[in-house]
C-alpha cells in the first residue's frame, strides 16, 4: 500500500473527473486523477454541443483558449421519414453573454485541454491504468486498487462515466437496466470549412446542431444527430437499448441507412471517415440517480445518472461539469473540518440539490416515460410529412381548406391519442 494518502482519488478524466480536479488542486488540495484511456478524451464520446454555463463560472472566458469548434447559432430540428423532412429552423443572429453560449466540440481534445488546464494548477494524472477496485475499511472508502497498486485517499470521487462498474461494487449504485439507456454511434466525416459553411448556411466561425425524430433510429425511441465542427461534422444516431433487440436493422444499418438519406447525402457527399465511435448514454434522468454520497466517496456526471434527453437538446457535459464542481466543493468542504465521512461530505447532495442539476431533473422527471410512447417516433413524424405533402401539392383537382387536411391526417393517428399525447408532452416538459 502506498504511503501517501491524497485528498481525493479521481476516477475517470471525463468532463466531471478533470474539473474536479480542476477545483480541488487550484485550492491547493493533493489531487490524484487515474484515467483507463491512453489520455483524458480518448475514451469519451458526445454528440457535439457543449452548454458553456457550467464552465465558464469555474472558468470564466473559456472558450477563448479551449479548442472548441463552432459557436451554435443554427438550430434545426426535423422529423425525418424515409423520404420526407419538415424542418424546424432557427437562426440565432442576436448577441448572447458567454453563459448563454454553447459550441460544439471534439472530446479528444477538450478533456486533454481541460486535464491540462487541472495539471497546471497542480493535480496529477496517470492515465492507461485502470481501476480495478475501491478499497474500504470498516464500511468507508479509504483508496483504490489500480494496476495492483494500493493507493488510499482521504475521498475517491467516481466519475467513471455511464457504466458505474466500481459505484456498483460499493452498492450505491444499482445495476443500470436497458431500458434507461440508449446507444450512440457517430462518425466524423472531415468536409473542407468552406464546404461546412455552404451547405449548412454558416459564417465563419457559426455551427449548427440538428436534431432528427422518426426513421433515424428505425421508428424506435431515438432520433439522429449533425454537429457542424470546424472542418468536419459530427454525424451519429441513437438509439433506445432496450428496442434494440425488436428491431429489424441493427445500429450500425440505421446510421448507415441516415447517412443515405435523400437529405442527408448532400450534407457529407465527398466527406472523409475519420473516426468512428459508440457509447452509451443515460436516459431515465432522476429515475437513476443513485446514492450519490457515503463515507469517503461520491459519485458524480454520467455516474450519476446527470444526463437529460429532452428531444430537441441532449445535455450531460453541462451537468457533469457542474457536479464535478459540486463534488470538489464538497471534499474542500470536508477537508476544512478534517471529516470525509457521509456526513462531512453531505453538503455535495445540498449543492446539488440547490443547483440547476436536480432542479432541471426534477422537472423533466416525466419525460422519459413520455419517450416511450412509439407514436412520436413513428406516427408522428410520418404525420407531420402527409400534411405538408397536401399543402404543397397542386394537381389540379379542387383545393381543399387547410382545416379540413389537417383534420385528415390527424384522424389517421387518432383524434384521443393526439389530446393524450399533447397533454402528455407539454406537461413533461
Ligand atoms: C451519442 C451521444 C451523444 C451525446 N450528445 C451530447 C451533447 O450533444 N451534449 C451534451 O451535453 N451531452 C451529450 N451526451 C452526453 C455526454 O457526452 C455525457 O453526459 C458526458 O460525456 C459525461 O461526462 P462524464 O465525465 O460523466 O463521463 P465520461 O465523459 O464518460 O468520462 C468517464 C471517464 O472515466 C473513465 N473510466 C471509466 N471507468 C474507469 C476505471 N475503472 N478506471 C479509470 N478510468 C475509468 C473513462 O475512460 C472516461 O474517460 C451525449 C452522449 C452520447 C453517447
Amino acid at each position: 500500500m502506498s504511503e501517501e494518502s491524497f485528498d481525493a482519488i479521481i476516477v475517470g478524466a471525463g468532463l466531471a473527473g478533470c474539473v474536479a480536479a480542476y477545483v480541488l488542486a487550484k485550492e491547493g488540495a493533493d489531487v490524484l486523477v487515474i484515467e483507463r484511456g491512453n489520455y483524458a478524451g480518448s475514451k469519451n464520446m458526445t454528440g457535439g454541443r457543449l452548454y458553456a454555463h457550467s464552465l465558464e463560472k469555474i472558468i470564466p472566458g473559456f472558450a477563448k483558449e479551449a479548442p472548441i469548434e463552432r459557436k451554435v447559432t443554427k438550430e434545426k430540428v426535423t422529423f425525418l421519414t424515409d423520404d420526407t423532412g419538415v424542418t424546424l429552423d432557427y437562426h440565432n443572429g442576436r448577441d448572447q453573454t458567454a453563459v448563454e453560449e454553447s459550441y460544439t466540440l471534439l472530446r479528444g481534445d477538450f478533456d486533454q485541454w481541460l486535464m491540462g488546464k487541472a495539471e497546471e494548477v497542480g493535480a496529477q494524472f496517470i492515465t492507461g491504468i485502470r481501476v480495478e477496485e475501491i478499497l474500504t475499511q470498516d464500511g468507508k472508502v479509504i483508496g483504490v486498487k489500480a494496476d495492483g497498486d494500493e493507493l488510499t485517499a482521504k475521498s475517491v470521487i467516481l466519475a467513471e462515466g455511464v457504466n458505474p462498474v466500481l459505484g456498483e461494487q460499493l452498492g450505491m449504485v444499482k445495476r443500470v437496466k436497458s431500458d434507461a439507456m440508449a446507444v450512440g454511434a457517430k462518425e466524423l466525416i472531415e468536409l473542407p470549412q468552406k464546404v461546412i459553411q455552404d451547405r449548412f448556411n454558416l459564417n465563419d466561425d457559426e455551427g449548427c446542431a440538428w436534431l432528427f425524430a422518426g426513421s433515424p433510429a428505425n421508428g424506435l425511441m431515438g432520433g439522429g444527430f449533425i454537429y457542424t465542427n470546424k472542418s468536419s461534422v459530427s454525424l451519429g444516431i441513437v438509439c433506445g437499448l432496450h428496442d434494440i433487440g425488436s428491431s429489424d436493422k441493427t445500429v450500425p444499418q440505421m446510421l448507415e441507412d441516415f447517412k443515405n438519406h435523400a437529405m442527408i447525402k448532400p450534407l457529407i457527399e465527398g466527406g472523409k471517415l475519420i473516426e468512428y465511435s459508440g457509447h452509451v448514454v443515460p436516459e431515465a434522468g432522476i429515475h437513476m440517480v443513485p446514492k450519490l454520497v457515503d463515507d469517503g466517496v461520491l459519485i458524480t456526471g454520467d455516474a450519476a445518472g446527470f444526463c437529460l434527453n429532452i428531444g430537441y437538446t441532449v445535455r450531460g457535459m453541462d451537468l457533469a461539469i457542474a457536479s464535478g464542481e459540486a463534488a470538489a466543493k464538497a471534499v474542500l468542504a470536508a477537508r476544512e473540518k478534517n471529516d470525509f465521512s457521509a456526513q462531512g461530505l453531505s453538503s455535495y447532495q445540498t449543492l446539488l440539490e440547490d443547483s440547476f442539476i436536480m432542479k432541471d431533473l426534477k422537472l423533466y422527471k416525466e419525460l422519459p416515460k413520455f419517450m416511450e410512447n412509439p407514436r412520436i417516433f413513428n406516427e408522428y413524424p410520418k404525420m407531420v410529412a402527409d400534411i405538408m405533402q397536401s399543402m404543397f401539392t397542386v394537381d389540379g383537382t379542387p383545393s381543399q381548406p387547410i382545416r379540413k387536411t389537417l383534420m385528415k391526417h390527424c384522424k389517421e393517428v387518432g383524434y384521443m391519442n393526439l389530446i393524450k399525447d399533447g397533454i402528455k408532452g407539454v406537461t413533461s416538459i
